[in-house]
């Protein structure tokens, strides 16, 4: 039977099955109900794999057997003895392994087959009290090289798939602000606007916001002081942003935030809106209060202009904001002016 089990174990391609596969072997020998598993994750999280979560897995709440984890070989065969394969609940109480938690059940420690550290456990959970004898123990203990292959198999391919997750994740926000990066911004914006070429009814305004005199922020209060304004003022752009739009952190201080619209005068009053919410925060800093002001430019876009047109319109807007006393919104007023050389 334990031969089966592991010519199958070797085949299956995931933790689901293979634990399936061991339920249905070990129950030939003992009153098996179900396996789970714990393995490390990221960092010193854990993850704990069962049947209820389908053995995707969810992070394990903290517990003491999770010192075994890591543990050489060496290591535990001087703190069990050397043909010790299983731990029976309550057994090693140093090692976390009390009568009286979720973990109960059978441990059985999974050396990695690339250093002979354990890897994983294995948690074989028993309807019944079990009596352990060394046969009944050496016969569960006979699948594990293939039982940690599998395991391993699996955890890198999902550790690789967090990975692609996290990079994807900091390659469209901005990790001060969680806004969208302007990469993002690239592509999506882009979408946004040829929705635009093809429904003239849906308007895309292009809002450019910058800080007014943010310089003297980080001069008089420090850049971590900025850095808290910037991260205030993307969170305004954030709760005013309705489905369909996108607040985008542009450069340092400067934000873009892509609407759809029926009107320029809609697009004037979300930028005015934003203006004066950003105007209404207050920062504290060693007993003082300041308040920070921010100049819009909006830009319409103009059936079949490209984002770069766009942006370069509302960026003049805003650089007319600036130039009349900031702490305003300007308008584009159309096209820019074609340039004869
Ligand atoms: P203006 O009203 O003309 O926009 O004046 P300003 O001082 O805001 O001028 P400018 O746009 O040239 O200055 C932007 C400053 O923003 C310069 C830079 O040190 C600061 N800055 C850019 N990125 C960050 C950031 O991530 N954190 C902090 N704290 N400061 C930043
Ligand atoms: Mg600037
Ligand atoms: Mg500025």
């Amino acid at each position: 039977i334990m031969k089966e089990t592991r010519a199958s174990l070797e085949r299956e391609r995931d933790v689901a099955a293979s634990a399936k596969q061991l339920t249905l072997g070990w129950m030939q020998v003992l009153p098996v109900d179900r396996v789970s598993f714990i393995v490390p994750w990221e960092g010193e999280e854990r993850m704990l794999l069962t049947a209820e979560n389908r053995y995707n897995g969810e992070l394990a709440p903290e517990h003491g057997c999770h010192s075994l984890l890591g543990m050489s070989s060496d290591r535990y065969r001087d703190a069990f003895g050397p043909d010790k394969y299983v731990l029976l609940p309550g057994e090693a109480a140093e090692y976390g392994l009390c009568n009286d938690c979720g973990h109960q059940g059978l441990t059985m420690p999974l050396f990695s087959a690339m250093d002979d550290d354990i890897s994983g456990l294995a948690i074989i959970h028993t309807t019944d009290s079990v009596d352990l004898q060394p046969e009944l123990e050496d016969v569960l203990s006979r699948v594990s090289p293939a039982l940690s292959v599998a395991l391993e198999r699996e955890m890198i391919s999902r550790r690789l798939e967090s990975e692609r997750d996290h990079i994807f994740e900091r390659s469209i926000r901005d990790p001060l602000t969680g806004l969208f990066t302007r990469r993002y911004m690239d592509d999506v914006g882009g979408r946004m606007i040829s929705a635009n070429d093809r429904d003239s009814t849906r308007e895309v305004a292009l809002l450019m916001f910058d800080i007014d005199h943010f310089k003297r922020v980080n001069d008089t209060y420090g850049h971590q002081k900025g850095d808290d304004v910037l991260a205030a003022f993307a969170q305004v752009l954030i709760d005013g942003a309705r489905e369909a739009d996108l607040p985008v952190r542009y450069g340092g201080e400067e934000f873009a935030f892509f609407a759809f619209v029926d009107t320029t005068e809609g697009a004037k009053a979300i930028a005015d809106r934003f203006r004066r919410q950003v105007s209404d925060l207050e920062f504290e800093h060693e007993g003082t209060t300041f308040s920070v002001t921010v100049s819009v430019g909006v830009a319409l876009h103009e059936l079949g202009e490209t984002l770069a047109e766009t942006l370069r319109r509302s960026d003049l807007a805003l650089y007319e904001a600036k130039e009349t006393g900031r702490d305003r919104v300007c308008i584009s007023e159309g096209s820019l002016p074609t340039i004869t050389v």
